[in-house]
């Protein structure tokens, strides 16, 4: 398809012209009714710097990563406004996501777009068979999120803000620099650069075979960064819960503000064991892709901060339960991935949460996050605030419109 078609489904000038028919019936007191007219969704694959290793690729289970499959989805109403949002996947599953959008896409059409959580309900249901979690809900979530920017747009205000925000900025680290495929005279190199950036803190991978490198390359960048930004360590599941208990007794001493994935995703007993063993605050749930099985980690008491994931639980709908339930346990929460996204929900949660700097999607769109004194701060742009890029226009592999 052709860049010209692609800008004739987002022209600008019809958007604002849209925008400002919407906002003169709201200042005549009369309410906007309006319908999804179509919906796009394309496939695009973002590629990598270079290829990134993480203790999953050390270990075996996993091939360095070299590229980022996205799913987008936008939506327009009969009345002219857009909504986009996205949804990825890491090594396989991104045609999977891409197929599963494009069977239930039609759903879609002649709903209102303010419906959010029946949409949801509409779209799991046409694919139940093959489940509530997992693809299916992930390519549910490109839509969904694409209704919340949508509302966010049509009310005039930030996502953070239609959610209902408790900070205007969140505290935020630094993932991109940390991986194992790096030297750790490179991740040293970087976290100088984190926080020079005025990035608040730095997480470094571990959980690689040989205990003792991870040992030694935590001690040299807590030696470099002293007490200047928090240090967070990852492990990616790939320690057994003996050896978790082992490093992180090693790792008291380096005050890390928390351990993430110490275990298996999955093994919520086991973190819970662990998090009472240990001083230092355990965090997990990136892999998790359903309310229900955060619920499982959250009632068993397994962690300090849950790190749900908007595109893999199934969108901003479930993560909001997600938040719900976190806030009730007074869990702290740092979610995973997507800071775009991620930085305007974890303004709306009350606990003080980290929002993780990942630079990697950054070409994707138009605009650019501001990070101050430690802190990523929330666009003042209406809803997510972001806007597909000519370049990612350029990496789509596939696309479809439905409707009008
Ligand atoms: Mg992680």
């Amino acid at each position: 398809m052709s860049d010209s078609t692609f800008l004739d489904f987002t022209s600008a000038t019809e958007t604002s012209a849209a925008n400002e028919r919407h906002f003169s019936a709201l200042r005549r007191g009369e309410a906007s009714t309006d319908r999804i007219a179509s919906v796009r969704i394309s496939a695009a694959t973002l590629p990598l710097k270079g290829a990134i290793s993480d203790a999953k690729v050390l270990t075996g289970r996993q091939k360095p990563l070299r590229d980022v499959a996205f799913l987008f989805a936008e939506i327009r109403t009969e009345a002219g406004l857009e909504g986009v949002g996205f949804s990825y996947s890491k090594r396989a599953g991104g045609a999977g996501q891409y197929a599963h959008a494009r069977e239930v896409a039609p759903e879609l059409l002649g709903e209102d777009p303010s419906d959010i959580q029946r949409i949801w309900t509409k779209l799991v249901w046409a694919g139940a068979s093959v489940g509530r979690s997992g693809l299916a809900t992930q390519a549910i979530a490109a839509f969904d999120i694409a209704l919340w920017d949508l509302k966010a747009k049509r009310a005039g205000l930030p996502l953070a803000k239609l959610l209902g925000a408790h900070r205007d900025s969140v505290q935020c680290y630094n993932t991109s620099g940390g991986f194992l495929s790096s030297s750790i005279e490179e991740v040293i190199e970087n976290a100088a650069q984190t926080a020079a950036n005025g990035i608040g803190g730095v997480k470094i991978k571990v959980g690689q075979p040989d205990t003792k490198i991870d040992l030694k390359r935590v001690a040299a960048v807590k030696e470099a960064i002293g007490d200047r930004i928090d240090l967070m360590v990852d492990a990616n599941q790939q320690w057994n819960r003996s050896t978790a208990v082992r490093m992180g007794r090693a790792f008291e001493e380096f005050d890390l503000t928390w351990i993430e994935e110490p275990l298996d995703a999955y093994d919520a007993e086991g973190h819970a064991d662990l998090a009472r063993e240990l001083a230092t605050p355990i965090a997990t749930g990136e892999m998790l892709t359903s309310v229900a099985e955060h619920a499982e980690l959250i009632r068993h008491r397994s962690v300090d901060f849950i790190q749900p994931d908007a595109p893999r639980v199934g969108g901003i709908t479930p993560f909001l339960k997600i938040m719900a339930l976190g806030e009730t346990a007074r869990l702290r929460m740092a979610p995973h991935f997507a800071m775009e996204l991620h930085l305007h929900l974890a303004a709306a949660y009350e606990h003080d949460p980290w929002v993780e700097h990942f630079d990697w999607l950054e070409p994707l769109f138009n605009e650019r996050l501001e990070t101050e004194g430690g802190r990523m701060i929330v666009p003042a742009r209406p809803g997510i605030g972001v806007s597909l890029s000519d370049q990612a226009r350029a990496w789509t592999t596939a696309t479809e419109t439905f409707g009008v």
